[in-house]
């Protein structure tokens, strides 16, 4: 067993969020009161309230698009890209300047470890900006003809494992190339958006440009069902997005959708172990598995199996599961209760089908919405704890004894968003990515996002492309 270190808590202060008693919507460039209710969010850490946020309602939904819309014929549509690249700048710069307030904000309504808001999410969304600022002026040699046009308005509908991020990979692009944008974030998160409106009205972006709406799913049903938009673009669950795609067929309306996922993390008996284990261990315990594309099914090959399985028990027993603030933290809170009854019960109908169920020893807090590092060993292809995506810490382990039944085993599920192959062979690795339906591929990594590689599924994972050239697609009219 390897040895245990004890850390002193070495917690963040939670005053650096400058939380505000009450958070309001933003429209037309100015913040105010929604005409929807009135709701608390709340830290899943511990199930105190945070701030209270003021929800759009159906009348907001139509002042933010009508907004967004005089903004992209009166200015936004009009300006030209360099001088829309000088306030994405702006954005990238204030985002950094404000980052560690946003990383505590983050964790505090999210729940996800300070070390993960600190060091990926923050400046991940900043990068996001810088990047596509980059783009702003370059677009007619972005490969998409001349004189690209934008598309116009756009509804863009975000879910709470990313917050800030996934606001920032949907706005980033679609600003760049000139278009106006009504965007929701996911109820059980607001907060960064709200702060990023602030970010964006002192960076005197035009009124309208951007509008935010808190909001459950009735508002983000009004917003893409909206006839004032020509695109929408939705991340979320697939069955959401199902939901969406019946709504936008026939109307002319462009889509992009980033749905669910199920990857497979196949290791290799030539893979470098303790180097797998690192990866398979960020691969499903980064932001408590709630991310699209976990590496929530391990395929391990069969005469490494038992190797790896007891290596991944052994470093599962020294994560740190508990206060998001705490920078020792390795696992946070899941992100509501909804979540963890979800979790819950997929993990139960793992022990009802049979597979082994196995956590290493920890105390998780009292309050709070938690649950422990797991392992599902002795899973069958046809458990649901290997088709259905848990989203949560939850990994089910399968063997494969050829790469021909790896490839099988892993391509065996209605998703198709990543992978991740763990080999030191390179020619294995083409083989394996030229065979895998995953838009992403990792190889002896996971997990790993750059505003420059393109990212997005295949089948029920959605279609579209976000980051890199290619996520300028979706926002031009081409
Ligand atoms: P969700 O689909 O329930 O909610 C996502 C967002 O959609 C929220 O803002 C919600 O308010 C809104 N929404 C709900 N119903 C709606 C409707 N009928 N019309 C319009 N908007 C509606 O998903 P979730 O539980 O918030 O997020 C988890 C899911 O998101 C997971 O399945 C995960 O795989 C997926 N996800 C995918 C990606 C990706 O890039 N592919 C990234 C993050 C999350």
């Amino acid at each position: 067993m390897a040895p245990r270190f004890e850390y002193a808590p070495a917690p963040e202060s939670r005053d650096i969020a400058r939380l505000k008693p009450s958070y309001q919507i933003f429209v037309d460039g100015a913040f105010r009161d929604g005409s929807g209710e009135s709701i608390k969010t709340i830290n899943p850490a511990d199930e105190t309230p945070l701030a209270e946020v003021s929800e759009a309602g159906p009348s907001d939904v139509d002042d933010a698009v009508d907004s967004a819309r005089r903004a992209f014929d009166g200015v936004w549509g009009r300006l030209p890209g360099r001088e829309r690249g000088k306030y994405l700048f702006r954005i990238a710069r204030a985002i950094q300047e404000r980052a560690r307030e946003l990383a505590v904000l983050e964790s505090l309504d999210n729940g996800k470890p300070i070390r993960e808001s600190r060091d990926v999410d923050i400046p991940l969304a900043a990068a996001h900006f810088f990047y596509y600022a980059g783009w702003a002026d370059k677009l007619s040699h972005a490969g998409f003809g001349a004189g690209p046009r934008p598309v116009g308005v756009a509804g863009q509908v975000i879910p709470w494992n990313f917050p800030l991020l996934m606001a920032s990979w949907k706005l980033a692009p679609a600003l760049a190339c000139g278009n106006t944008v009504v965007l929701k974030p996911a109820e059980t998160t607001p907060l960064s958006a709200l702060v990023l409106a602030e970010i964006l009205a002192a960076a005197d972006l035009p009124p309208g440009v951007v509008n935010v709406l808190a909001g459950g799913p009735a508002i983000g049903a009004a917003l893409v069902a909206h006839e004032g938009l020509d695109k929408v673009a939705f991340t979320g669950s697939t069955e959401v997005g199902r939901t969406i795609q019946r709504t936008l067929a026939g109307t002319g309306r462009r889509l992009t959708l980033e749905l669910g996922g199920k990857a497979a993390n196949i290791v290799f008996d030539d893979a470098p172990i303790d180097q797998a284990v690192e990866g398979i261990v960020n691969g499903i315990f980064f932001n408590q598995g709630q991310v699209c594309c976990a590496g929530s099914r391990l395929l391990v090959q069969e005469s490494v199996a038992d190797e790896i399985v007891t290596a991944l028990q052994r470093r599962l027993s020294t994560l740190r599961v508990g206060d998001p603030l705490d920078k020792n933290t390795d696992v946070g809170a899941i992100n509501s209760a909804a979540q963890l009854a979800k979790i819950r019960e997929l993990s139960q109908s793992g022990e009802q089908e049979g597979a082994r169920r196995w956590s290493p020893d920890c105390d998780l807090p009292d309050r709070g919405y938690w649950f422990a590092p797991t392992i599902f060993t002795d899973v069958s292809p046809a458990n649901r704890i290997a088709r259905e995506e848990i989203f949560g810490p939850v990994l089910s382990v399968l063997t494969f004894r050829t790469p021909a039944e790896a490839v099988e085993k892993a391509n065996n599920t209605p998703y198709g968003l990543s992978a991740g192959v763990w080999t030191e062979k390179g020619s294995r690795i083409l083989w394996m990515a030229q065979r895998l339906r995953a838009g992403v591929v990792w190889a002896n990594t996971f997990n790993r996002f750059d505003p420059t590689a393109p990212f997005g599924g295949y089948k029920e994972s959605g279609f579209g492309r976000e980051g890199g050239r290619h996520g300028l697609e979706a926002y031009l009219d081409v």
